[in-house]
């Protein structure tokens, strides 16, 4: 990374900033994480200001946290919710989870191991349909998916 001029908050105009890095320890559900963090420092105050190229300065700590625990990656969430044909609220709803936790796993969020769990689960074949039978009626009308999710496959249907 190169110096470039930055926005810093701190000063509230734009500033040089130069490139740093350095190691921090980070605690995410249970796993002690040491990540190599890329960011820049403001040349007047020395506020730590985000890459705009890469504005989360968590996501490298959240990788190395699914890549330690074996979690879902937010766009695997999403491809298991868009699946089983739900919204995020549907689908949070016959999860019993709220849809902002959702939301939150779908653009980054970790997830704990118990959530990762629930999450496979319901991505198996015909785990949504069992759950919009048990679960579906805590569903508005616009919430029901449009198209039934898949079944459970059976070796005669072959
Ligand atoms: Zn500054």
């Amino acid at each position: 990374m190169m110096a470039r001029t930055l926005f810093c908050p701190r000063c509230f105009c734009e500033r040089n900033a130069s490139p740093i890095e350095y190691d921090d320890r980070f605690e995410i559900h249970g796993y002690t994480l040491d990540v190599r963090i890329h960011a820049y420092e403001c040349s007047a105050c020395g506020e730590e200001l985000a890459d705009p190229d890469d504005p989360d300065l968590m996501r490298p700590v959240h990788e190395a946290y699914r890549l330690a625990s074996g979690t879902l990656a937010p766009d695997e969430v999403r491809a298991i919710r868009e699946r089983t044909g739900l919204s995020q609220v549907g689908f949070a709803t016959i999860l019993g989870m709220s849809p902002a936790t959702v939301h939150a796993f779908e653009h980054g969020r970790p997830l704990n191991i118990k959530e990762d769990n629930l999450i496979r689960l319901a991505g198996l074949p015909g785990a949504a349909r069992f759950l919009l039978a048990l679960r579906g009626h805590l569903l508005r009308p616009g919430q029901r998916p449009a198209r039934m999710p898949p079944m459970l496959k059976r070796p005669a249907d072959d």
